[in-house]
């Protein structure tokens, strides 16, 4: 799960790492109010989209009177930002973080993943702030550091030494650096971080070491024991069909392509999406209706599909194992008769109760184009959609 920028700063600055003063605001007068209770000479106003990049595509703008906070706000609030991180269609904000004005000296990196190679958490640094950290690991991968950190010790303070003085944070500030990333960490484990990026994370006139940007991604199994991290969901930021998928317990994630997939299994999902590929179409989304599916999770999950307006064809590749044929053609035949079915439905049953399954489907009167194998179905479900 994705939070805004605004609620990570609510999250460090309760943990004790510093971050400018600031009031999110949901329209222009909140703005203003925002940015009069400030009080500050300079404000920012930035947007609050679940994406970065807000930066070069005009979601930040430093004001340096009331009346431009005005302005700022006016032009952004219900803009729709088209950033590198929100794909063409972009993303409209119906939030503003109103800030003061920070006096940068410098912008750094530091970012705390999960490494799935050495299985533990990392932390990285780099004096390259403020710009994209994948085109610093490309271009200059050695103004990288990191500190793997032993989950049972924690995040040492000589370790976070060490990455303050690898990036070269200044003499003066350094022990404000290091009491920054300790903070940081201790936020990524007792919140149940999957990331946890400041960039940029900057050094100030006043001799600060603040965080001007929070990117948060928290681990979705973990929810259940992060209330407060719930309470933080933005469904305005989410996918309307991932949202309804979820209330079903659906594995669902939309993609951009134009052929709609019902498989059970993730395994068997990934590599369906591979054969649609391989034969030159493109899935419409990953869906995995799980082992124990029943006939009302499954119409769900074909409704979802149907939903999709990018659908123009719907493959069904099941594997009956723990999963039964039958429930997922009766599930197919209840969810068109809810909401019709007027593109073509190509159907690949293997497994448990497979005869049954075939003859719910073929006594639906649906017009269904049964494939032998999974190869076959992806070849028919191509052709009929070009
Ligand atoms: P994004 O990463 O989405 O572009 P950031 O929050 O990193 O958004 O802001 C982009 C840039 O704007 C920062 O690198 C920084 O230079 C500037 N900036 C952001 N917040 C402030 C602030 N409070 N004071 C001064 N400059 C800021
Ligand atoms: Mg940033």
């Amino acid at each position: 799960m994705n939070i805004h920028e605004y609620q990570g700063k609510e999250i460090l600055r309760n943990f004790g790492v510093a971050v400018p003063n600031g009031r999110v605001a949901y329209t222009v007068d909140e703005a203003v109010e925002a940015a009069q209770a400030l009080g500050t000479d300079v404000t920012v106003v930035k947007a609050q989209i679940h994406a970065g990049g807000r930066g070069k595509a005009g979601g930040v703008k430093v004001a340096k009177k009331l009346d431009e906070v005005r302005t700022y706000a006016e032009e952004i609030l219900g803009k729709t930002l088209v950033t590198h991180q929100t794909g063409p269609e972009g993303k409209e904000v119906k939030r503003l973080l109103i800030e003061e004005g920070c006096d940068i000296q410098k912008e750094y990196y530091v970012g705390v993943v999960l490494d799935r190679a050495t299985s533990k958490v990392v932390m990285m640094a780099s004096e390259e702030g403020g710009t994209e950290i994948e085109e610093v690991a490309e271009k200059t991968p050695e103004k990288i550091f990191k500190e793997v950190i032993d989950p049972v010790v924690g995040l040492s303070p000589y370790q976070a030494r060490r990455l303050a003085f690898n990036i070269n944070i200044p003499q003066e500030t350094l022990s404000k650096a290091v009491k920054f990333m300790m903070g940081l960490y201790e936020v990524f484990v007792k919140k149940d971080c999957s990331i946890a990026e400041i960039n940029p994370l900057v050094t100030t006139g006043e001799g600060d070491v603040l965080a001007l940007d929070a990117k948060f991604n928290f681990d979705d199994n973990a929810l259940f024991r992060q209330k407060d991290i719930v309470n933080y969901r933005d469904l305005d930021e989410e996918d309307p069909k991932e949202i309804e998928a979820s209330k079903y317990d659906l594995s669902y994630i939309s993609l951009d392509g134009n052929i709609g997939c019902m498989v059970n299994g993730a395994g068997l999902a990934m590599s369906t999406m591979d054969i649609i590929k391989h034969y030159g179409g493109d899935p419409a989304n990953f869906l995995d209706v799980g082992g124990g599916a029943t006939a009302e999770k499954v119409t769900e999950a074909f409704k979802i599909i149907l939903s999709d307006s990018n659908v123009k064809g719907i493959f069904v590749n099941i594997f009956g194992g723990i999963m039964k044929c039958d429930v997922i053609a009766e599930g197919v035949v209840e969810a068109t008769k809810q909401v019709g079915l007027s593109i073509p439905l190509v159907v690949r049953l293997e497994g448990t109760n497979v005869d049954l399954g075939k003859k719910i489907l073929s006594e639906s009167g649906l017009n269904i184009t049964a494939a032998e194998s999974m190869a076959d179905g992806a070849e028919k479900i191509v052709s009929l959609v070009k």
